[in-house]
């Protein structure tokens, strides 16, 4: 397995991409360059990436009875910094060795046709993403009083999370009964008149950079809560930007989510069409069909803290967008606490109740 260690230009230790300063930082001599001053010194920052992968995964060998499922998921390479050897999962493409923590980069993860179109870099850095998830924590009235001390917090983890982006073209059609309907009294009768009306609407809509995870697993349902990112900051991709987090590569291949993609995307197609119905009583969808003019499908990287912690034996997670801050997490809810405020709630329900009909008497 081949790895990628970017170098400090003045002193050669390693460097991390850093997203308060929003340069690749070097924490030895602490001196920072953008992007473009590594192009000027090293030339192109991925010249691996460009080569397609020749050097196969390496398993562990001599697997003991029992750790084959293990070791067929498991890849061992070598710390360039501190010569340690290292597993990973097979999904991993950027790391931190566990003996030395310097940042390493597992190039043969993200070369040939698992290279990523684009990339978002992180925006929001390590010490702000804690202190939103506090912040977060204050907020929800329910949680347990001894959560912040009780709860066992890991370390909140900033990992780049593959996606498919799909711009889509779609023509489609949408086919609803509606209603309007009237009523009017004379002398003691009462009419309703209702009058049906068939009701078609359709035409193009041009989905841009649709997300889509691109790796399986329950941390695909929390990405979709941290959606969406701001497309306007989306660079090329270069392997540079993993440096200093944990990067995951794609587990899924286009022909793989097809079919999710394009029922959620008619889905939006018919939100988008019903929507101009407007003026009726009742509306109807009878029939919806939606066809694919022109598709295009990137591969890219987007930024993600996430965080696992324990409370009184149950695992929960954090995610929060790694570029919006919009963030996502399951909390233990205090059951007494919440007995409490329905009890209150109750209480001024009926005081309410019990003053209406005190000024209705
Ligand atoms: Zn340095
Ligand atoms: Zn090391």
């Amino acid at each position: 397995m081949e790895t990628i260690a970017y170098k400090c230009i003045n002193c050669s230790g390693p460097l991390q991409y850093n997203a308060q300063k929003l340069k690749f930082y070097c924490e030895y001599c602490r001196s920072a360059f953008t992007e473009d001053e590594l192009k000027a010194h090293f030339g192109s920052l991925d010249d691996q990436l460009n080569q397609a992968a020749q050097n196969e995964d390496v398993t562990p060998q001599d697997v003991p009875e029992g750790f084959e499922d293990f070791a067929s998921n498991t890849v061992m390479y070598t710390c360039e910094n501190c010569g340690a050897e290292i597993i990973t999962d097979k999904t991993t493409a950027a790391t931190f060795c566990v003996y030395c923590h310097s940042p390493v980069v597992l190039s043969n993860r993200l070369t040939g046709a698992f290279k990523p179109t684009k990339v978002i870099p992180f925006k929001i850095a390590e010490q702000d993403a804690q202190d939103k998830f506090f912040a977060f924590c204050k907020k929800k009235h329910f949680l347990p009083k001894d959560f912040i001390s009780g709860a066992q917090l890991e370390k909140m983890r900033g990992v780049y999370y593959p996606y498919w982006m799909v711009d889509s073209t779609k023509n489609g059609h949408l086919y609803a009964t509606t209603t309007k309907i009237r009523t009017w009294v004379v002398g003691d009768d009462e009419y309703t008149e209702t009058k049906t009306y068939r009701v078609k609407r359709g035409g193009i809509i041009d989905f841009k950079g649709f997300p889509h995870p691109a790796l399986r697993g329950e941390h695909s349902k929390a990405l979709k809560y941290v959606n969406p990112y701001d497309d306007n900051e989306f660079r090329p991709f270069t392997m540079a930007y993993l440096s200093g987090f944990l990067a995951e590569k794609r587990d899924t291949e286009r022909q793989d989510v097809q079919a999710e993609v394009d029922a959620e995307l008619k889905q939006y197609a018919e939100k988008i069409y019903k929507n101009t119905i407007q003026g009726y009583d009742t509306i109807r969808v009878d029939n919806v069909d939606v066809k694919t003019l022109k598709e295009n499908w990137q591969y890219a990287m987007m930024p993600v803290w996430m965080m696992n912690f324990n409370y009184n034996g149950k695992s929960y997670l954090y995610a929060m967008n790694g570029q919006t801050g919009k963030n996502y997490g399951e909390l233990p809810i205090n059951k007494g606490k919440l007995a409490v405020f329905g009890i209150i709630l109750f209480l001024i329900i009926a005081l309410l109740c019990g003053l209406g009909g005190y000024l209705l008497s």
